[in-house]
């Protein structure tokens, strides 16, 4: 009903890339589960993103930004409102040895082209699915370095739809910790500060991480990564966590904690977002009994749940 009722008026507002209605998330998430978004659209460049968000003010609608959808829940519900795509917005640039790029190019393509150009600093991260934009959100990290290791700046929309560059400062950032975070900004636009080295060991050391994660079951099902943060007061991962509580292969319908890590719950059919995310809360809740540890989710519950 609200739907029909804007789309007319959205098309006014002239996106450059496209507006959808109703669109199944599920197709954009890789825990392969999420209702519709009611209105999708498809970023191309930064006036896209201003004018969508200056839409959603004037309708009194939330705005989503999705990325990869490598980090999220999304509820069988949906996302009401605008969900902002960004995956079409990917181009990138090589200056020196500066890669600047779109946000929304996938962390892997970044690697590779900074492979390319033979420049160091991405292979870490090599073979994590999702984009730059959602990686820096996220401070994502693996194999001991996170991406605030090679960030230099940021050219984010903030709530006034201005663009504003965001430097690198040190106390900006923490495990899972990011400073865009704090104010709801988009992430437009990102400069990576990379180093000079050999081609062929930038890409032995993309292979070396992505087939650890190949051997680790990162791929066998579709799944969002680690559930919970690991939190070093526990003196151990939330995966051994779990696993010493004997919580492998619990499942809620077609939801489980993976018999490969006990940190990932994958989707092995059909699950639903609610089985998911009633596991994650089942999880929790027999550590909390068991240890009196209290796991503190990774993973973003986004849309509707009521
Ligand atoms: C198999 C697998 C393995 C994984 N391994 C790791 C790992 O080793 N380390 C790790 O840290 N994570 C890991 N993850 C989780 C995930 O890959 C990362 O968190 C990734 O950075 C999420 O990026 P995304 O683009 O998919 O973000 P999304 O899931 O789409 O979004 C995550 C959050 O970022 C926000 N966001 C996204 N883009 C923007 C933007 N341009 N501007 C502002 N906000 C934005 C979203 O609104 C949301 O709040 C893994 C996931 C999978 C499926």
């Amino acid at each position: 009903m609200l739907v029909t009722k804007l789309s007319e008026k959205i098309k006014k507002i002239n996106i450059a890339g496209s507006v959808r209605f109703n669109v199944r998330l599920k197709d954009f998430t890789t825990f392969k589960t999420g209702g519709p978004a009611d209105i999708f659209i498809t970023a191309s460049d930064a006036a896209d993103i201003i004018k969508a968000r200056q839409f959603a003010a004037e309708n009194n609608l939330p705005v989503f930004i999705l990325g990869g959808g490598a980090n999220i829940l999304v509820s069988d519900k949906g996302i009401r409102g605008i969900t902002l795509y960004t995956g079409e917005m990917n181009q990138f640039t090589v200056e020196d040895n500066k890669l600047i790029s779109h946000a929304g190019i996938t962390v892997n393509r970044l690697a590779e082209a900074a492979m390319e150009s033979s420049l160091s600093g991405f292979e870490f991260i090599y073979g994590m699915p999702g984009t730059v934009g959602g990686a820096l959100w996220m401070n994502a990290r693996c194999y001991g370095s996170e991406i605030s290791q090679i960030f230099q700046w940021a050219d984010v929309i903030n709530d006034n739809n201005e663009i504003e560059r965001i430097y690198f400062e040190k106390k900006d950032w923490a495990y899972k910790q990011s400073p865009f975070q704090s104010r709801g900004l988009f992430i437009y636009k990102c400069c990576f500060s990379l180093e000079n080295q050999d081609k062929e060991a930038i890409q032995k050391e993309m292979n070396n991480n992505y087939n650890d994660r190949i051997k680790k079951g990162h791929f066998n099902a579709p799944c969002a990564g680690s559930i919970f943060k690991n939190n070093r007061s526990f003196g151990k991962p939330s995966g051994q966590i779990i696993d010493e509580a004997g919580l492998r292969g619990l499942r809620i319908g077609k939801a489980a904690v993976s018999d490969f890590h006990a940190n990932i719950i994958i989707n092995e059919g059909d699950a639903k977002a609610s089985d998911i995310l009633d596991l994650i809360n089942l999880v929790r809740k027999k550590v909390k009994e068991q240890t009196g540890y209290d796991l503190e989710p990774e993973i973003i519950p986004v849309g509707e749940w009521r």
